[in-house]
């Protein structure tokens, strides 16, 4: 797998939409790659987040503004 390949499962793999194959090889790649493996953390760090303010008081459009937010990112990366 290269780093291209892997950002593209970047996504599929934070979203937990993976089969455990496709699993095991990103993250094989985040293990020898310092680059996507930034670019992973910063990812899930970012998920977490929005999880977190979901869970907490706030009015549920924020939410779906942000799950917005992440998916025009995800189309930008794509298009990259
Ligand atoms: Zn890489």
């Amino acid at each position: 797998m290269d780093c291209k390949e892997a950002e593209l499962l970047l996504h599929e793999y934070l979203d937990c939409d993976m089969c455990e194959d496709g699993r095991l090889k990103i993250q094989a790649h985040l293990n020898s790659c310092p680059k996507c493996n930034g670019k992973f953390s910063f990812e899930q760090g970012l998920r977490e987040m929005v999880k977190k303010c979901c869970k907490a008081e706030l009015p549920s459009d924020l939410c779906s503004r942000i799950s917005k937010m992440l998916d025009c990112e995800k189309n930008s990366d794509l298009r990259a």
